[in-house]
């Protein structure tokens, strides 16, 4: 049987005040929550999301005596690798089903999920388009027996639950709240559990995706809206999902220097360099308190050779 506990966890994780002199000319403030502190593996935006799954596949465990999980990711997938960790921590036998061919080499974060006891299972790009079809998924419980289903990216009801209580560790008096948006599983979560009326809510979009206002939009329920101020960037995407450039990865190496925060290409790194951007471009009213959510990811790193040279403390396995 599985038993979970999440003590070893640092929760609420830490807020850091940023200091620079482009702060101080501009008058902001800049915060960061630090939800990459949270565990080595279990962090950011892919823990939230799993901490209420994982009490409820632990409660399914107990009623139905059976403790699978299965979820769906791509190869560098944070959201599988973090449910490996999990799956091995809290006793719970993990599939992963993984978008496209196994690569060559295994890369890092598919040898931890297989270090962790994650039932791998690659399939072909036009069938993970299937991941959400019950037709499919019945195929899979054939296949595998019982599972307990979490959706890819950990993007369900439960998760956004586990989302909203990020807003409960935070101090009043933010302006403006920043975060990144994938799915903006985390964003609509946002938007429906911010109780204050005084600030905005602004969401950097990681990939080419103009109609993921209109996703968001359709996901929130207008009756749980009590501050409707939010707003998306589709200006730092950089060409793409899990694209960067060698500004970007620039702008990363010499934040880690200025501020001693590891951010990645994927999603911290786009956000910042444009919360930055648009301080320089006077976008945030003079004395703004601005509050940027890291949202972890850091195992990702290892994909960019860009990093090879940095110490991984922070993403290796515990
Ligand atoms: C998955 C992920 C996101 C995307 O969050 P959504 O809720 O899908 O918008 C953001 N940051 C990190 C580090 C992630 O792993």
């Amino acid at each position: 049987m599985p038993s979970i506990s999440f003590s070893e966890l640092k929760l609420p994780s830490p807020v850091s005040q940023l200091n620079s002199p482009l702060l101080s000319e501009k008058q902001v403030q800049l915060f960061i929550k630090r939800d990459e502190l949270i565990h080595p593996v279990l962090q950011g935006n892919k823990w939230r999301k799993l901490k209420y799954n994982l009490i409820a596949a632990n409660k399914t465990a107990r009623e139905n005596r059976q403790n699978t999980i299965l979820s769906f990711g791509g190869p560098y997938s944070n959201h599988l690798h973090a449910l490996a960790y999990a799956g091995k921590q809290f006793g719970f036998n993990t599939i992963g089903i993984v978008r496209g061919e196994q690569p060559q080499p295994i890369n890092s974060c598919i040898q931890d999920m297989l270090n962790w006891g994650m039932q791998l299972n690659f399939i072909k790009r036009v069938d993970y388009k299937q991941k959400t079809s019950p037709v499919f998924l019945q195929t899979l419980k054939e296949q595998f027996g019982d599972f307990y289903l979490i959706p890819e990216g950990g993007n369900n009801a439960l998760g956004k639950k586990g989302c909203g209580e990020l807003l409960d560790e935070l101090d009043q008096g933010y302006d403006v709240i920043c975060c990144e948006v994938g799915s903006g599983t985390m964003l609509s979560s946002l938007i429906e559990n911010n109780k204050n009326l005084q600030n905005n809510i602004l969401g950097f979009v990681v990939m080419k995706n103009i109609n993921i206002e209109i996703e968001i939009r359709n996901s929130i329920n207008p009756d749980n809206v009590k501050n409707n101020k939010w707003s998306l960037s589709h200006d730092y995407h950089f060409n793409g999902f899990a694209k960067a450039s060698n500004e970007l990865h620039q702008f990363i190496l010499n934040f880690k220097q200025q501020f001693n925060i590891q951010l990645e290409p994927v999603y911290s790194g786009k956000m910042l360099y444009g919360i930055f951007d648009l301080i320089k471009k006077d976008y945030f009213k003079p004395h703004s308190k601005i509050l940027a959510i890291h949202g972890g990811g850091l195992q990702g790193l290892r994909g960019f050779s860009e990093y090879s040279e940095i110490n991984f403390e922070n993403t290796k396995s515990p």
